[in-house]
Formats: C-alpha cells, sequence, structure tokens
C-alpha cells in the first residue's frame, strides 16, 4: 500500500519535473549548467558556487587567494581556505603517484607559455611539488617567486562543488559542465544516464554520479621553430607536449578525473594507465590520437 502511494507521488513529481539549462562564463570558460527540477530557482545559486571558487583557485585574477599564497607563503606558512587545502591535497597526492607527471608547481613555466615564451632553465628551477609543503590547513613554498597554477585541476573541483549545491537545495538529476570537465548527478527522468560525447575522441557516453574530464585540447598550443607546443607541460623538460593525444577519464569526482586526464597526458598512454589503474581502479580511461 505505501509503496505503492509512494510510487505514485514519485510518478507525479517526476512529470512536473521540467528541464532547465543555463550557461555562464567562469574560470576563463563557458560553464553550462541543465538540471530537472519544478523550477530554476537553484541554478544562480551553483554558478555563484563556482563563481567563488574561481576567486580562491584562479592563477589569472592578481588577487585571488591563490596568487596572495603565492606571494606570501615563502616567508612562512599561511592558512589557507579548506577549498583550496583540498584541492592542493588532491594535485600533492597526484603528483606522488603521478611521479611529478602532474606538478601544479608549474606555474612559473605555464606564465610564460602564455606569453608565447618556452621555458628556460632559471624558470624550471623555480618548478617541483616537492617544494610545496601542506601542512595542518597551511601552504608553505620552500623557493622564492613558485608560482602554483590549479588549471588542471580546479575546473573538476568547481564541477563537483556545483553539483553539491544543486543536490543541497533539492536538485539532484543535474549536469554540470565546465568546459570539458563534467560532473553528472542523478540520471534525467525516465533515462539511465545523461549522455555525454567524449571529445575529441566522439564517444558516447552515459553517465550518472560519475565525473568525466577531457585534457589534451588541440585549440590550445604555442608554435615555436615549427612546433606545436600544448597548454599541457611535461614538468621534466618544462616544454608542452608534441604528441598529439586525447585523454578522457571517467571518475566518481571531477577532483580525480580533471588532474588524472592531464597527468595520463603526460605520461603518455601506456604508463597513464598503468598509474591510473593502481591507484584509481574504479576510472575509466579512453585515449585517442586526433
Ligand atoms: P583544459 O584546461 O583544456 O581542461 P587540462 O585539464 O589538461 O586541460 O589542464 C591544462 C592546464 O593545466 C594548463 O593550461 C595549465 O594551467 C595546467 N598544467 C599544464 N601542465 C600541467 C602539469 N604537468 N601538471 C599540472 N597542471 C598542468
Ligand atoms: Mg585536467
Amino acid at each position: 500500500m505505501w509503496k505503492k502511494i509512494a510510487s505514485i507521488a514519485l510518478i507525479a513529481w517526476c512529470a512536473r519535473a521540467e528541464r532547465f539549462e543555463a550557461a555562464e562564463a567562469h574560470m576563463g570558460t563557458l560553464v553550462r549548467i541543465t538540471i530537472y527540477a519544478e523550477n530554476d530557482s537553484a541554478i544562480q545559486p551553483a554558478f555563484a558556487r563556482i563563481a567563488e571558487l574561481d576567486q580562491e583557485l584562479s592563477d589569472y585574477k592578481p588577487d585571488s587567494e591563490l596568487n596572495r599564497v603565492c606571494r606570501a607563503a615563502h616567508a612562512r606558512p599561511v592558512r589557507v581556505s579548506g577549498d583550496l587545502y583540498r584541492v592542493l591535497e588532491a594535485a600533492q597526492k597526484l603528483a606522488a603517484r603521478s611521479g611529478g607527471a602532474f606538478d601544479v608547481t608549474i606555474g612559473p613555466v605555464t606564465h610564460l607559455w602564455r606569453e608565447g615564451k618556452l621555458a628556460d632553465p632559471q624558470t624550471l628551477a623555480r618548478v617541483g611539488w616537492r617544494n610545496l609543503v601542506l601542512r595542518d590547513h597551511s601552504v608553505f613554498l620552500k623557493l622564492e617567486r613558485m608560482q602554483l597554477d590549479l588549471g588542471g585541476i580546479a575546473k573538476g573541483y568547481a564541477a563537483d562543488e556545483a553539483l553539491k549545491i544543486l543536490a543541497a537545495l533539492g536538485v539532484k538529476r543535474a549536469l554540470v559542465a565546465v568546459s570539458g570537465d563534467i560532473a553528472a548527478g542523478d540520471a534525467p527522468p525516465g533515462k539511465s544516464g545523461w549522455t555525454i560525447r567524449s571529445d575529441p575522441g566522439g564517444r558516447l557516453l552515459s553517465l550518472r554520479n560519475a565525473a568525466v574530464s577531457t585534457s589534451g585540447d588541440t585549440e590550445q598550443f604555442l608554435e615555436s621553430g615549427g612546433k606545436r607546443y600544448s597548454h599541457i607541460i611535461d614538468p621534466k623538460t618544462g616544454l608542452g607536449l608534441t604528441d598529439r593525444i586525447a585523454v578522457t577519464v571517467v571518475a566518481r569526482r571531477g577532483l580525480d578525473a580533471d588532474p588524472l586526464a592531464t597527468a595520463i597526458s603526460v605520461l603518455g598512454e601506456a604508463r597513464g594507465r598503468a598509474m591510473a589503474a593502481r591507484y584509481y581502479p574504479g576510472a575509466k580511461v579512453f585515449v585517442a590520437a586526433p
């Protein structure tokens, strides 16, 4: 009896849920939120959470928390927000697991890259994940003029966090796409998952309560001496990757999928797959050579 009433109520509720979609510019890219709900009132708070994270984690905004910490944390350890600490902890864990292929201290090199310049040995000397020390919610930078760059991990975390805001407001059937870093909640009504086309492999994925990230986009590159250098840098050489591989990773959280995709791009398919299988057994890895 109660079961029957509950299922009728569920059907009535599902029938009321409408599809809402909105897009806004954040984190230097387009963020798209899609939900099934009675109304779209949960969408703005989710975008606001992403804007808040951008203010904490961006290395483009001079007054972001990240950049303020970079300027101060060589003199003494600096206590940081829960978000920044969580992202840095995840980054350092993957740095160790990937043998330094993923390294958020790569900032001095990526900043040169943005000016169209290749790294020189003095710049590379300011890079190295072991020079970033995390303890008791504080950050300490061992070298002078270090620069952290969370471009390979922050978007995945932001997608996770926006999804959490939506869920807290009662909207569980939701999809948050921060460019190629996508987090999915419960499936749309009547479906078993959200259909996502992995880019540029073109494979169709069905996703529910999981995240997917693709790295190695072919649009961002620097051309020098007839070579194309990707915006993904091999920390060992300080140079952007020249092999064109695109890596798509499906994991439970964007906080894992996003940096894993970047790390596997640097490691190459064989070593990348081995690392993922060892430390992230639940993750799925797809590699395409575009
Ligand atoms: P996208 O930004 O296209 O989603 P990624 O998630 O792979 O691609 O992130 C690439 C960004 O990560 C670069 O623009 C740079 O900010 C940063 N980055 C580049 N190389 C590394 C690396 N080896 N480890 C960590 N972050 C990196
Ligand atoms: Mg990434």
